[in-house]
């Protein structure tokens, strides 16, 4: 039995009832093996084993008290994946859904994805069954105050930099940043995604979603045309969703739908970003409000937002939301380009469709590094006490984005797989790591 197919039996033996994690291991390990069989020292030196087990994972009870006075107990989770090139370093997720399984693969995903960015960042992942939704602001600082009462021990600015996430935005890393400075008395860089007046980067607000489009970029331009005058269907209407739509509409795309968990918008005029601004990050409110703003627009509470034509797909909401069904309805509408914003967007089934039949397709951890990417350049200037312009970060966002895509491209023509930027993202991402395990020994 090859190497790789080995781990990947054994790996999911050995952690049942984790389907999402088993999922992000399959893509990466079955598309490894041609790169392994040209290098056996990986075998040799058991570097699959080691990278499927993460370094550390802690698990730990976060009891709050709500509005009415009554306790509330919820889970936390930091997975420690990999810190063989640089401190841990990944998001925090609050949302009911999180449980080992997601914060695993997440966690796994952020190693490969941290080495493409070329900066020197580890990989881990963290976060809570918590649901911001519906809370008030009291409700949620006691939740992340009670969530860093215990996480602060494991964190810090040298050995492991949380951010955001879904549900993590700016307030909630404001509060547990605020809690963190409180009980370790140290004003260092020890969270990404920081207010300007207390440590953060210009650019990291929009960095995601406008890192996405620079790589949805290098991917039209490789087929010799650009974002004017294209439609473009986007997802989510969080963070990464909102600054996506913002660049392709400032690219002279015209974005036509965005979505919530609730439903979806077509706006045949093109979004109005300013619109989903205020509805999403001034009222936290629901994407059917968008009604008051556009007469033209319609509201769909059921269906599948990837049955609007479009040119260029950007998923940005969660894992696994483009599936077989909404895979058939971009190709049967001449798709051209779909990049992941959010992480693992995409089943591998519905992968494999869109590739097989010619949609050039980006993974999240190739598409979505701009994130992590300024998150980097937040921890340099908070080394050095200084800060950079808008101007300055973008330019570095952007020529990252067309590195990642570079190498990524490259490693895959280098291993007969031209155009699959899977399998040459997780040959690119992983060659750095690996190497970095084995001079360090049995680590
Ligand atoms: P936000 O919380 O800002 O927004 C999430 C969006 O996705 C909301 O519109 C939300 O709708 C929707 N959504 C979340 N869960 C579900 C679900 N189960 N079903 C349907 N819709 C859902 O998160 P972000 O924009 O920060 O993150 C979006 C994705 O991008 C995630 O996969 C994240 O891992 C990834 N990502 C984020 C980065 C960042 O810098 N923020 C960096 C790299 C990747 P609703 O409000 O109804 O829940």
């Amino acid at each position: 039995m090859q190497y790789t197919q080995k781990i990947l039996e054994q790996t999911i033996k050995k952690n049942p009832n984790e389907p999402e994690f088993h999922q992000a291991i399959t893509e990466i390990l079955t598309t490894l093996q041609p790169f392994i069989n040209e290098h056996p020292q990986y075998e040799k030196e058991k570097v699959l084993e080691r990278m499927v087990e993460p370094e550390r994972q802690i698990i730990f009870r976060v009891p709050w008290v709500d509005d009415k006075g009554e306790i509330q107990v919820n889970r936390g989770y930091r997975v420690q994946s990999n810190s063989a090139i640089g401190p841990y370093k990944g998001g925090l997720r609050f949302h009911p859904s999180v449980n080992l399984s997601v914060i695993k693969f997440l966690s796994f995903e952020q190693i490969f994805k941290n080495s493409l960015t070329g900066l020197p960042i580890g990989g881990g992942k963290g976060g809570a069954d918590f649901d911001p939704k519906g809370k008030s602001d009291r409700e949620v600082m006691a939740f992340c105050q009670s969530f860093i009462n215990e996480l602060y021990r494991h964190i810090g600015a040298d050995w492991d930099i949380p951010a955001g996430d879904i549900g993590v935005g700016g307030r909630e890393i404001g509060f547990m940043y605020g809690q963190y400075k409180r009980l370790t008395g140290k004003y260092e860089g020890a969270f990404t995604g920081k207010g300007l007046t207390y440590g953060g980067s210009l650019v990291r607000t929009e960095a995601t979603g406008y890192g996405l489009v620079y790589m949805a970029e290098n991917m039209l331009h490789s087929k010799g045309i650009s974002f004017e005058d294209k439609k473009v269907a986007i997802s989510g209407s969080g963070n990464v969703a909102i600054y996506a739509a913002q660049k392709a509409s400032q690219f002279g795309a015209k974005v036509v739908t965005m979505s919530d968990s609730n439903g979806y918008v077509y706006d045949p005029d093109g979004m109005d970003i300013d619109a989903i601004k205020e509805i999403k990050e001034k009222r936290r409110g629901r994407i059917k409000e968008y009604l008051e703003y556009r007469k033209n627009a319609e509201y769909f509470e059921n269906g599948l937002v990837w049955s609007v034509p479009c040119d260029i797909a950007l998923p940005c909401a969660t894992q696994n939301e483009l599936q077989e069904d909404g895979a058939k309805l971009l190709i049967k509408n001449g798709c051209i380009v779909v990049a992941e914003g959010s992480n693992m967007s995409t089943s591998l089934e519905a992968t494999h469709l869109l590739q097989n039949s010619g949609v050039f397709f980006a993974p999240g951890k190739a598409a979505n590094a701009g994130g992590v990417a300024v998150s980097a350049l937040e921890m340099a200037q908070n080394s050095s006490r200084i800060s950079w312009s808008f101007e300055e970060i973008d330019c570095k966002l952007r020529n990252i984005m067309h590195e990642i895509y570079t190498n990524s491209f490259e490693a895959a023509e280098k291993y007969g797989m031209k155009g699959n930027l899977v399998a040459g993202a997780n040959i690119a991402g992983f060659k750095k790591v690996a190497d970095a395990m084995i001079q360090q020994g049995t680590v």
